[in-house]
């Protein structure tokens, strides 16, 4: 870092030997001294100026050089300090004082850079940094999973192909401040982007120009879809019936008004119709009600064989007007169930219902019980028809709100497309499940998995015996 400077040196040596110079010359023109005595006192100046410059810059660069050991980066902590002259102890603390400036904003750097950095690695949301140049020189682990793997650098258009996004991040790095835009990824499975890109202005991460964020609201998209199918379904599925009622009134008060044949079937025509839409009101209601309390478990205890049985009860005129009988078969000891006893109604309320429906005329519908699970923690019942069966490939769809296998058949049995949206909706609030096996042409089976209730409370914890505490009895299930 130090080095003698010749400029400095030549003028360090010609100043004071011009000063004795000028001084001999003095002398010489006054004639004190003769022309020898100036030559032989102009050259001693010299040597005698060359020898102090020298010596001296020596002098001063070692204790510069001492002063400042031990600064600057890769400096070792703890040398041993030197030991200095008044003047090199005043470089030394001025350079002190540098240095430890420097180090400070040094680390403050550092801290800025780490902190950045953790911002975009924990970010939840895909978060992508491009250049100038529209390259990707940085992304978080979110992002990973839609631009895929690849070294950095790289071109966005490699990544995410879609001529929307581009031109959004070419206008952001032309000089627009931010823009917003959705797009479709086809690949490897369908989803709805949202994406903003907005300019960095200023010193940024990796010569970063813009940053671009992605949110996938592909699950919105489809649940807007959902509400807007719903909508359109509800609204049509009460459209029919309205209209049909419409129709009859209009009939009975103009052409049929004195015909009391035509009266009586159409009054039952229109009963008929009046029934659908109740039954379809009443159900929209249900489902709306379960939807609403869905995320609260249900606590109470229901005996499962006792609210079957009542159940199969109410249906048994119905079935047996297609000579359909409801067998029962729940084992006696099949413990109590965790949940809402008229909600559970409502489940076997609509596989009866349905097996009823879909059974083959002077067939039976069985109805069995077993515990399941780790230590027999759950209870399942099934309920199983000899129907016409359905096909594998409607399956997975049967709870969907109005999707039904043959929907004039259904509306002819007066269906209304909700009853298996319905269980499905109440066994989610009672955390339990619905599984449907079919076999087309030999008939269905519904099996419904509920949790068992834990150990009833001895009436001795109620009334604070020696049952200690009753909320640890009742745990598990
Ligand atoms: P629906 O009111 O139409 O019966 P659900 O939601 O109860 O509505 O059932 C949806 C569809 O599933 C029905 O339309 C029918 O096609 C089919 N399905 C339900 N249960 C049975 C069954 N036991 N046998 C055959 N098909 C059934």
């Amino acid at each position: 870092m130090w080095r003698d400077q010749p400029g400095l040196t030549a003028a360090g040596i010609l100043l004071p030997w011009l000063g004795a110079s000028l001084l001999v010359a003095v002398l010489l023109g006054t004639g004190e001294i003769g022309v020898g005595v100036a030559v032989a006192v102009s050259a001693a100046s010299l040597v005698l100026s060359v020898l102090v410059t020298v010596v001296s810059q020596r002098v001063l660069l070692s204790a510069a050089r001492r002063a400042t050991t031990g600064f600057g980066p890769g400096a070792a902590d703890g040398d041993p300090e030197p030991r200095l002259n008044p003047p090199a102890r005043a470089l030394r603390s001025a350079v002190q004082r540098l240095d430890r400036t420097w180090r400070e904003h040094a680390a403050q750097a550092e801290a800025r850079l780490a902190a950045a950095e953790a911002v975009i690695a924990a970010a939840p949301n895909p978060l992508i940094l491009i250049d100038r140049q529209r390259r990707i020189v940085r992304s978080n682990e979110a992002a990973a999973a839609f631009i895929g793997p690849g070294a950095e650098p790289r071109d966005l258009a490699v990544a995410l192909r879609n001529p929307l996004l581009l031109a959004a991040a070419d206008a952001v790095l032309a000089g627009e401040p931010g823009r917003s835009i959705e797009f479709t990824l086809s690949v490897p499975i369908e989803r709805v982007l949202r994406a903003h890109l907005a300019k960095l202005d200023g010193p940024a991460l990796d010569d970063a120009a813009a940053i671009l964020t992605l949110h996938d609201v592909t699950a919105l998209k489809r649940s807007e879809q959902m509400r807007a199918d719903f909508i359109a379904n509800a609204g049509h599925e009460l459209k029919t019936p309205l209209a049909t009622l419409i129709g009859f009134i209009e009939t009975l008060l103009g052409p049929a008004r004195e015909d009391a044949a035509a009266r009586e079937r159409f009054l039952g025509i229109m009963r008929e119709q009046a029934g659908r839409m109740a039954r379809l009101v009443d159900d929209l209601l249900s489902l709306s009600r379960i939807e609403l309390n869905e995320h609260v478990a249900p606590t109470g205890r229901v005996a499962l064989g006792p609210l079957v049985d009542e159940v199969a009860r109410g249906l048994e005129l119905r079935a047996a007007e297609r000579g359909i009988r409801i067998a029962r078969a729940l084992p006696a000891d099949l413990p109590e169930v965790q949940g809402d006893r008229d909600e559970l109604a409502q489940i076997f309320q609509n596989l009866f219902d349905n097996a009823v429906k879909y059974g083959r005329p002077h067939s039976e519908v069985t109805v069995t019980g077993a515990t399941g699970g780790a230590a027999a923690a759950l209870v399942q019942v099934t309920v199983a028809d000899r129907g016409e069966g359905i096909a594998s490939e409607h399956l997975p769809r049967l709870t969907e709100r109005f999707y039904r296998v043959d929907t004039a058949r259904s509306r002819e049995l007066g269906g209304t497309g909700l009853g298996l949206a319905i269980v499905k909706h109440i066994l989610n609030r009672h955390r339990g499940r619905l599984e449907i096996a079919s076999e087309v042409g030999r008939g269905s089976t519904f099996t419904v998995w509920l949790r068992a209730a834990g150990p009833p409370i001895a009436l001795s914890a109620l009334q604070g015996g020696e049952g200690g505490d009753p909320s640890r009895q009742r745990g598990g299930g």
